[in-house]
């Protein structure tokens, strides 16, 4: 069996990784022109998806991934604070929990070790001829050929859309700015004691939403080494944050977050002001119908995973897992023994059951969002917030 993946991100590599580790060839290839021409922050992985990971990556990488993370004890609680970043409630988190947090960047990197990805190849289209085999083509001329197509594509994928024969996600009329900020002894003392027990989520003035995490992973590694034939790729410490807002209300010309961060008291303006501005992006939310069939073609010898089948926004923590746990499920499928069509068949039958979930989870913070857009609600929320916080003390 040959396969080949569209798509040399978190959920394509996983996959590739997986396969490889299974003794099936597998082909990658993506647009971007090398692996580390990408961005992203500090990703959350839950414990499926760490599971997920042992259970697909060769052990060396396996370590790496896991000695480039940071310690689910770096993750106890999260936290509610006010636009001043107050606490108004504290949520604690299960003690023991297998979650990691790793860098998108360095996973990805980590990811891709020992596999031959094909970079700065667009894919524009494929055949299947009648006996199943899937002919990829791609914007330079070239083709690839398999015994099945994986299209991880993500967000707008091209896959998905020839075989649903529309796109698979809709814009949400929301927008994310992110960025992270050296974590310098300047800015750890303008950091908010509860950040340091996790990550934090700020109701901010007129509806926007702020999302706050430190992320030190050399601090307190899930791993303390990796071993000698896979270096961990550990990032500096940083201060996470990013802001959710109503698209409408992006600030049009440069420095955006600047420009939201003004609209909110100390000590907000100063920590995104002490920004790496190379690393400070504007993205558009899409997600997935999650009522919707997930997969809405014939099963065969093309199918799709991760964002490209259920994108889902940033706010739930979950998709870059959902993705691990879609290549798991897959490799898992296709060394069963069964034909391709068949194995195809379970994937995209088992795999709703926990992507609709992570797609519902993800949006509702977006839900509450839009109903402290609403004059008056950010105060009737902070006032109504407030026992809670006291409660949770
Ligand atoms: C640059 C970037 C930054 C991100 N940052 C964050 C973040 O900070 N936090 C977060 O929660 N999520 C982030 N995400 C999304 C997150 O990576 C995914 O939601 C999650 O990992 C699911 O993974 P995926 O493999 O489905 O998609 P992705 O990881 O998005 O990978 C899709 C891959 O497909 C490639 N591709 C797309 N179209 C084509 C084509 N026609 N031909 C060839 N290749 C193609 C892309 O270049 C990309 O590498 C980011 C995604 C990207 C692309």
């Amino acid at each position: 069996m040959r396969v080949v993946v569209i798509g040399a991100g978190i959920g394509g590599l996983a996959l590739a990784q997986g396969l490889r580790t299974a003794g099936i060839a597998v082909s990658v290839h993506d647009r971007d022109p090398a692996v580390a021409a990408t961005g992203g922050y500090r990703l959350h992985l839950d414990h499926h998806a760490r599971a997920a990971l042992g259970r697909l990556l060769p052990p060396a990488v396996h370590r790496a991934v896991l000695a480039s993370a940071a310690h689910p004890r770096t993750f106890r609680q999260f936290a509610l604070l006010d636009h001043r970043l107050r606490t108004l409630a504290v949520e604690r988190r299960t003690p023991g929990e297998d979650a990691l947090m790793i860098g998108r960047i360095p996973l990805r990197r980590l990811l891709a070790h020992g596999l031959d990805v094909r970079f700065g190849a667009t894919y524009t289209g494929h055949d299947v001829d009648a006996a199943g085999r899937v002919t990829a083509r791609f914007a330079d001329g070239s083709t690839d050929h398999g015994d099945l197509l994986v299209g991880a594509d993500g967000v707008g994928s091209r896959v998905a859309a020839a075989l649903a024969g529309r796109r698979t996600s809709r814009p949400l009329g929301v927008t994310g700015v992110a960025g992270r900020t050296p974590l310098t002894p300047a800015v750890r003392a303008l950091v908010p004691a509860a950040l340091h027990h996790g990550p934090g989520l700020a109701l901010g003035p007129r509806g926007t939403i702020a999302f706050l995490s430190l992320h030190d992973p050399a601090a307190a590694p899930a791993l303390a080494s990796a071993g000698p034939a896979v270096p961990a790729d550990v990032e500096e410490a940083t201060l996470v944050w990013g802001f959710t807002l109503p698209a409408a209300r992006l600030p049009a010309g440069p420095d955006p977050a600047g420009r939201i961060a003004a609209a909110w008291p100390h000590p907000v303006p100063a920590l995104v002001a002490a920004a790496d501005p190379a690393h400070t992006a504007v993205f558009g939310y899409h997600a997935a119908d999650p009522h919707a069939d997930l997969t809405p073609w014939s099963s065969g010898t093309v199918t799709a995973l991760g964002d490209a089948v259920h994108a889902m926004p940033p706010t739930g923590g979950r998709a870059a897992a959902t993705a691990i746990r879609d290549a798991d499920l897959l490799v898992r499928e296709l060394t069963s023994g069964a034909d391709v069509p068949v194995a195809v068949h379970a994937y995209e039958r088992a795999m709703p059951a926990y992507a609709v979930d992570a797609v519902e989870v993800s949006l509702s913070p977006l839900r509450w969002m839009g109903a402290l857009a609403v004059p008056g609600a950010h105060h009737a929320a902070h006032l109504a917030l407030r026992p809670a916080a006291l409660v949770a003390r």
